[in-house]
């Protein structure tokens, strides 16, 4: 059993990749493989799954611009629906923000409108005191962003690759890359200094699955197959929780929006990094933070959400700045990772062997998605730039402009 190219990871980093690696080079023989019993059960199901074009670094809104632009074609010229909602972002800032901040944003503005019908904008001094937080300075929405639905786009994906042939295999974990010499000599301790060697196969409890070349889309599960291998992964896991709040208050505004007509409140980002995300399905919001002190990077194979995380550091945000949080219950929660570059949260993607690595998508891998697998597809090729969708271009390397990654290909 010998493959072209090998994917491990159905995850949506695995599925773009797949799919534009097949798109580009129909004549693969192809294999996905992943060890849960489908695709996107691993933090692309636990994800808010939410999309945005602000971000301070050009590389990741040129990423995430186009892959929304995709999604965006996908879901209205091709009406496949993807449970998209331009309901956009809406940054609560209790500090001053000029017009020059915004102007680096184009599809954000300032908001002028009275949000004291919505918030509480003020902050009394004694809570000042107390929490380090202040009243609303500066609103800011940008409304080339919203929620998706990763189960409907990995669908999308999923379905694609399966008809162009590509063959997948589910409750199948590597358990290790098989390194081997190009001209092995069956001698203990291979491969040597002196020989050229590469990824000759993935190991499974069940068999060995041989490739000319792999594509790890493991997200935080990465390093443990890198380790062994002494390639290093660059990521680091952030555990990340999401719970489930709604209230009287919440089922009264989920389904308005003052600033444009989605229908649906906007994602909320207040002081603090505190968030709302909207779940109209239920009439909720997902409430999480992406907390980074006192937030160790251990990994563990399913994390718990911890009650008492959402009642100290969460809800004290909401009951001074979100009055439709009064009397609010938590229905649902649940934890997952982010895959973690602490350096400047761009995604890695970088050659290694005849290995391209996928990772450290830092809580954009969904929003950036798209743009991702076709990088991986011109990285296959050596090519120094990726096209994306909307005719951007992004370079794969450190030499260009906006380069796809901060890690150089592992020159071997
Ligand atoms: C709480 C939370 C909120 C988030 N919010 C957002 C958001 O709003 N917007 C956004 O864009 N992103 C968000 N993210 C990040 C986003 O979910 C990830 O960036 C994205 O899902 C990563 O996709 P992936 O395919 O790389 O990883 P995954 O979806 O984790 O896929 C990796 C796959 O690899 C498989 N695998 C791992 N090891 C092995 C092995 N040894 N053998 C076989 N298979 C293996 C796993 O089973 C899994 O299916 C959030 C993440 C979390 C946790």
């Amino acid at each position: 059993m010998k493959y072209d190219v090998i994917v491990i990871g159905a995850g949506i980093t695995g599925l773009t990749s797949a799919y534009y690696m097949k798109k580009r080079y129909p004549d693969l023989k192809m294999l996905v493989v992943d060890k849960a019993g489908t695709f996107s059960q691993g933090n692309t199901a636990k994800s808010a799954a939410a999309f945005r074009d602000f971000f301070s670094l050009r590389e990741n809104q040129i990423m995430a611009q186009a892959s929304i632009d995709f999604y965006k074609h996908l879901q209205n010229d091709l009406n496949i629906d993807l449970g998209m909602k331009f309901c956009g972002y809406l940054f609560l800032f209790d500090s001053e923000k000029d017009k020059d901040f915004v102007s680096k944003y184009p599809n954000s503005r300032i908001v002028y409108e009275d949000l004291s019908k919505i918030f509480h904008t003020e902050i009394n001094n004694e809570t000042k005191k107390i929490m380090d937080i202040d009243s609303i300075k500066t609103a800011i929405i940008d409304s080339n962003a919203g929620i998706i639905e990763p189960d409907l786009m990995s669908q999308y994906y999923y379905n694609e690759i399966i008809q162009m042939g590509v063959e997948v295999k589910f409750n199948t974990e590597v358990k290790k890359l098989g390194l081997e010499p190009e001209n092995s000599m069956d001698y203990p301790g291979e491969p040597f200094n002196w020989q050229k060697s590469s990824i000759k196969y993935i190991e499974t409890p069940r068999e060995k699955i041989y490739g000319d070349f792999f594509v790890l889309c493991t997200d935080v599960w990465t390093t443990a197959l890198l380790d062994p291998v002494g390639i290093d992964s660059h990521l680091r896991p952030k555990k990340r929780q999401i719970f489930q709040v709604t209230s009287p208050g919440i089922r009264e505004i989920i389904n308005k929006n003052e600033f444009n007509d989605s229908g649906v409140f906007p994602f909320t980002i207040f002081p603090s990094g505190v968030y709302a995300r909207p779940y109209p399905q239920a009439s909720a919001f997902w409430t999480s933070l992406a907390d980074e002190v006192n937030r160790d990077f251990s990994l563990m194979e399913n994390p718990e959400p911890e009650p008492e995380f959402y009642t100290y550091n969460i809800k004290p945000i909401f009951d001074n700045y979100f009055p439709a949080f009064e009397n609010s219950k938590i229905t649902s929660s649940w934890a997952g990772y982010y895959s973690y570059n602490t350096l400047d949260y761009m995604p890695y993607i970088f050659n290694a062997l005849n290995m391209i690595v996928v990772s450290g998508t830092t809580g954009g891998g969904i929003m950036k998605g798209d743009s991702i697998g076709r990088i991986v597809a011109a990285r296959y090729n050596r090519e120094k730039t990726t096209d994306l969708y909307n005719g951007e271009k992004i370079y794969n390397t450190y030499n260009g402009k906006y380069r796809a990654t901060v890690i150089e290909d592992m020159v071997l």
